[in-house]
């Protein structure tokens, strides 16, 4: 019998597995059911990185590569920090990772020592509190309310900070919510920093180029360049360019820390796959222009299904400025009962007997640690949201 570690056993099983499972599940027992939980993009990686990455492999770019990433495509990451973010990062600033996902487990397991806290605004993206846990710190959830659009405030930020706090985790747009801060917001937020100078940050940028209504995104550092030293910027192709599955995580940050977190990546992962490398050199220093109709679809799909929550008997929603999900404050329908005789009690619940009544799969707000609410992504195709926006009203209207 496996007896697993303390780490580990710190570690809560995944919330969201419980309506994965069911829903693969249901599927495989012949049932129609519509995923609304994946959270990647249905559209292709470009072309012109495909063939990079064909070209690597006939070039035979195949083998072992420096650790935290070729010499070229840092060259690339540093020109995108400077040409996007207006960020100078050296060589020696930058580092890159098998996904966005062990970049920031990377830096954690660099910098967290037993006791260090790191402060995450809920809504939070479900592995940011799991990952701090693995590496041996302690999550602090600051929790952003639904009347500031699950923005936190620079009151909230400051009531989560201690002497024990190390990092101060940030992601805009965000993974639930869609919300993203303005710079005015991330100024408000740098100011309470500047008068912590023990905490870093870590500022997830994944969802950079997934915005809408003319949103525009600014980083921390760029905001507020007296934090330069002490931020991590992260990010990633995996999301902008519909690169999932290729792996590839970066980040640029002060030069003592990138060292330390090449240490971690030398002795656990190695490179990042070489074939990969290339791919986000010619995703990064190519055309970006493919967005545009790709975030226009996702804004249509965005409105239909915020159109469909509104009509929708006890669902409310705040609309999101980027990413591809929405999250739907559920509150309403908890102690109501659901057609097949059970009553609400919480959004597990809720979620639950959607996907038994209607074959709709959403993941409880419970594993983004705001209830009770759901999250739905609209990266999948126009007739199966169709389709789905009805569900959800049809099960909401059936609710007694
Ligand atoms: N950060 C956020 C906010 C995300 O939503 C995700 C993916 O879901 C990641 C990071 C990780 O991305 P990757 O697939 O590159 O590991």
């Amino acid at each position: 019998k496996i007896v697993p570690s303390e780490a580990l056993s710190r570690v809560q099983p995944s919330a969201t597995l419980a309506v994965t499972q069911k829903a693969r599940e249901l599927k495989a027992a012949g049932v129609d059911v519509i995923g609304l939980g994946a959270g990647e993009p249905d559209f292709d990686t470009p072309d012109h990185i495909k063939d990079a990455a064909i070209a690597a492999i006939r070039a035979n770019k195949t083998r072992y590569t420096a650790v935290d990433g070729i010499p070229e495509l840092k060259a690339a990451i540093t020109a995108k920090f400077k040409r996007e973010n207006g960020l100078d990062y050296g060589l020696d600033q930058v580092t890159v990772a098998p996904g966005g996902k062990p970049i920031l487990f990377n830096a954690f397991t660099a910098t967290l020592n037993p006791g260090d806290e790191v402060v995450i605004p809920a809504p939070y993206w479900v592995s940011y509190p799991d990952m701090v846990k693995l590496a041996g710190g302690t999550p602090v959830i600051a929790p952003a309310k639904v009347e500031n659009g699950f923005k936190l405030t620079p009151a909230d930020l400051d009531a989560a900070i201690n002497p024990k706090t190390k990092w101060f985790v940030f992601n805009s747009p965000s993974n639930p919510t869609g919300a993203g801060y303005t710079p005015e917001e991330i100024k408000a937020l740098t100011e309470v920093l500047l008068r912590h100078p023990h905490v870093m940050v870590m500022t997830d940028d994944m969802y950079e180029h997934i915005v809408y209504d003319g949103f525009t995104v600014k980083t921390v550092a760029q905001v507020e360049p007296r934090l330069y030293e002490r931020t991590l910027t992260t990010n990633g192709v995996s999301k902008a360019f519909s690169m999932t599955g290729w792996r590839i995580g970066y980040a640029g940050g002060p030069k003592d820390l990138i060292k330390a977190m090449g240490k971690v990546i030398s002795q656990t992962t190695s490179n990042a796959c070489s074939i990969s490398q290339w791919a986000a050199v010619a995703a990064l220093e190519g055309p970006m222009d493919f967005l545009k109709a790709r975030n226009d679809a996702f804004r249509a799909r965005r409105d239909r299904m915020l159109a469909d929550i509104a009509e929708a008997d006890g669902l409310h929603a705040v609309t999101p400025n980027g990413a591809f999900y929405i999250f739907v404050d559920c509150s309403e329908a908890i102690g109501r009962t659901a057609p097949h005789g059970k009553r609400l009690e919480t959004d597990i619940e809720f979620c639950d007997a959607l996907l038994e009544a209607e074959g709709v799969a959403v993941v409880p707000g419970t594993a983004f640690g705001s209830a009770p609410a759901f999250r739905l992504s609209y990266a999948t195709d126009d007739d199966a949201l169709i389709e789905a926006g009805q569900r959800i009203r049809r099960f909401c209207a059936g609710l007694s």
